[in-house]
């Protein structure tokens, strides 16, 4: 790989090491492009916070981490300071502004939840319900068409156990919609090292066939992850399989 756009933060509680470890695993590996794409913290009301995100008071600080290794690191590699976003409707609007304040350069789009993310089920979990499949598409179509994401991470997140045929349907749909707005898919490095469902070929198929744009993402939340080789020549092992359009780097769309 020459560019990864997918590398967290401690700061998400369930990521180690330090930043400045993600990129010496970068430049250790030849990488030309590293983008920090952590958990982006959400302002949601009452007292709810979920586990997997920094806090609110802590953005500034990681903004300022990578800002100040993009300056040291400037002539070895090119490092983009990003978040991975949920489309959350009731929140999405109020989000955009203080992470444009921040002057952060991109958001890939990870869609962990459905709904605003309070008293919803992780889509990776297992579940049949048909409903939550179309909410999950639904939504993911709305952010896409946005047009703010740079591309969409693990796609295939939802874990769904009903009809394939129903599945099919509804991703097939994904898949045209994010080809009507020019939004590369991800394929996701984490997903493959933990054999979680994603990775799912049942997607990739209806991707090939729908001629989706494809991006090998490390999701990287240990520095070692940042390069690794094992999980992509998995991942290039299903590129193969289904003759996907792979792309080996991304253009970030301004928000
Ligand atoms: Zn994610
Ligand atoms: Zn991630």
């Amino acid at each position: 790989m020459i560019a990864n756009y997918h590398t967290h933060t401690p700061r998400c509680r369930h990521a180690s090491d330090s930043e400045e470890a993600y990129v010496q695993t970068a430049i250790a590996a030849g990488m030309k492009i590293l983008g920090f794409s952590d958990h982006t913290p959400y302002w949601f009301p009452g007292d709810y916070y979920s586990h997997m995100r920094m806090y609110p008071d802590q953005l500034e600080d990681y903004c300022d981490t990578v800002r100040n290794l993009r300056k040291q690191y400037a002539d070895q590699l090119q490092i983009h300071l990003g978040l991975e976003v949920e489309y959350y409707p009731a929140m999405f609007q109020d989000l955009l502004p203080r992470l444009r304040d921040q002057e952060i350069e991109y958001m890939i789009l990870g869609q962990h939840w459905v709904g605003n993310e309070e008293n919803e089920p992780y889509c990776g979990r297992a579940t049949d319900s048909v409903r939550t499949l179309e909410r999950y598409c639904d939504q993911i179509i709305e952010a896409m068409e946005t047009g703010l994401f740079t591309y969409l991470a693990h796609p295939d997140l939802l874990f769904f156990t009903g009809e394939n045929r129903v599945y099919e349907a509804n991703m097939r749909r994904l898949c045209k919609a994010a080809k009507g707005c020019d939004m590369p898919l991800e394929i996701n490095l984490w997903g493959l090292h933990y054999q979680r469902n994603y990775p799912d070929k049942r997607f990739w198929r209806i991707a090939a066939e729908e001629g989706n744009a494809v991006v090998i993402g490390a999701d990287a939340h240990q520095a070692w992850a940042v390069n690794n080789v094992e999980n992509e020549a998995q991942a290039l092992e299903i590129v193969r399989e289904f003759d996907l359009n792979l792309l080996q780097t991304v253009e970030l769309r301004k928000f």
